[in-house]
């Protein structure tokens, strides 16, 4: 790779720069457009089929559907499952904004499970309420969003790239009058090196999945979409904004020697629930709370372990409707993985374990703290998704914060001044980040020899 030198760099300007194009990042990016604004939206992947909508989602997790939940009783259910850390008024917001989004998504072309009488088919999954809507065609999401962005009056505002990675946030002022103003980025296929300017900046990298390895030992086996790799989080933090709820990480009990879910959310409502060695149901909560997470560690380090998801006393009416639902939409391999054992879901329950860890707001509480319009303790910068610390915020919660980022980021675009410093010195950091270790020799070791204990 040539490296460009600093003066070479292409230089791009928008009212709303949007980091990430998945969930929350698309949403952004079409609210900003619709409200006027000139969009910029960069994915270090591809948008028609980046981010972790495009792994196929089975149901929205969170809908608080009129007449069928109360979004008191939701907040309520989050904070209880959260041990009460969390921000009620961000969870509200998904609480109550989140049956105008599905209304939303429904124009774009996305499926959600009625019933005979045209009614919502929400299951109950939680430990009160049901919240949890199926999504017959839940592989499509990404498409519909994607047909969405590339319609005439949205190519006219949002200017996607692809392959292109922010690894910093520029920002200008110092202490409470520090705000964001841009990005500095590179083309991953080419090395091109890009300034951003922009009126307000969203960060909706995703959460960080990758930051331990997964029970697999394969670094990219991951339960996230592994191009998620936490770039986010550093953004935020070397801007100056608060990171909230770390020690609340995520542990996904997934499914042994496979880097997909055991689906309790899409089996318990059919009848499937968790069992140690003996049988035994273990688990007071089948939500992914921290209380679940440590009763099934403890479960399968005791004598009573391993751990099952039990599926073999359903019918088989039941288990071909599961199975046309995990292994498709959720994970295409899983059923070659389980046929590839000899199993099948009449005669073997799903052996499960506790897999990676990660930082996620989604299936978690951890990430850049936000208030209840998505913004970040930065002035101009703004986080939505997974990668934003709402707690158990999921699909839904992603569109919704998506949507509010979007929206206040044209609201604070119009009211500030373009950048007035030079911010060279925060360019060259950039710079020397990502092209820093091409200058350095390659140094070719054995593992063995780097590891060496000296044992001479
Ligand atoms: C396997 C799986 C199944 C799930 N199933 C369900 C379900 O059935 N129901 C439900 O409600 N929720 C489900 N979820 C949760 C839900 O999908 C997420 O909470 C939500 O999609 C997160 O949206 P996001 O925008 O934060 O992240 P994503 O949609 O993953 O988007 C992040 C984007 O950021 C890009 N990116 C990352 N770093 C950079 C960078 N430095 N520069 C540029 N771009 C970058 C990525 O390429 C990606 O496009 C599931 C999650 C997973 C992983």
């Amino acid at each position: 790779m040539n490296i460009p030198e600093i003066d070479d760099r292409t230089r791009l300007t928008c009212d709303v720069l949007v980091i990430g194009g998945g969930t929350a990042g698309t949403m952004a990016a079409l609210t900003a457009a619709e409200a006027g604004a000139d969009v910029l939206l960069l994915d270090k992947s591809h948008v028609r089929h980046s981010g972790a909508l495009a792994m196929g989602m089975d149901g929205v997790n969170n809908a608080v559907i009129p007449g069928k939940a109360e979004p008191e009783d939701y907040v309520a259910e989050i904070t209880r499952a959260n041990d009460g850390i969390v921000n009620q008024r961000t969870v509200y917001q998904t609480a109550t904004r989140g049956f105008a989004m599905i209304q939303r998504l429904e124009r774009y072309g996305v499926k959600f499970e009625k019933d005979e009488y045209g009614e919502y088919a929400v299951r109950r999954v939680h430990r009160s309420g049901s919240y949890v809507l199926p999504m017959p065609e839940g592989k499509d999401v990404k498409k519909a969003l994607y047909r969405v962005l590339r319609q005439k009056k949205m190519r006219e505002r949002i200017r996607i790239e692809n392959r292109v990675m922010p690894v910093r946030v520029l920002t200008t002022g110092s202490g409470s009058d520090r705000r964001a103003v841009g990005a500095v980025a590179f083309n991953t296929r080419t090395g091109e090196f890009i300034e951003i300017a922009a009126g307000a900046v969203v960060l909706a990298t995703g959460p960080c999945g990758r930051l331990g390895l997964p029970a697999s030992g394969y670094l990219y086996g991951t339960y996230e979409n592994p191009a998620n790799a936490g770039d986010g989080y550093a953004m935020a933090f070397h801007a100056g904004a608060e990171l909230s709820g770390i020690e609340c990480f995520q542990i996904n009990p997934l499914i042994k020697d496979y880097n997909g879910p055991a689906c309790a959310y899409v089996a318990n409502p059919f009848g499937g629930y968790q069992v140690n060695a003996q049988g035994e149901r273990f688990v007071d909560s089948d939500y992914w709370s921290g209380q679940m997470i440590a009763e099934v560690k403890s479960e399968i380090d005791s004598a009573r372990g391993p751990i099952y998801l039990k599926v073999s006393h359903l019918p088989d009416e039941t288990l071909g409707e599961l199975e046309s639902i995990l292994h498709t939409t959720e994970r295409p391999t899983r059923g070659t993985f389980h046929a590839g054992r000899g199993h099948d879901y009449r005669t073997h329950d799903i052996e499960m374990h506790v897999s990676e860890i990660g930082l996620c707001g989604g299936h978690s509480a951890s990430g850049v703290w936000v208030d209840e319009n998505a913004r970040t303790t930065v002035p101009g910068l703004y986080a939505a998704g997974d990668l934003a610390c709402v707690p158990h915020n999921y699909m839904i919660g992603a569109f919704v914060f998506g949507e509010l980022a979007g929206a206040d980021a044209v609201r604070h675009a119009r009211s500030v001044a373009p950048a007035p410093e030079d911010l060279g010195g925060q360019i060259a950091a950039a710079h020397e980040l990502i092209y820093g270790a091409a200058r350095r020799p390659t140094v070719r070791r054995s593992p063995r020899s780097s590891t060496s204990c000296g044992a001479s």
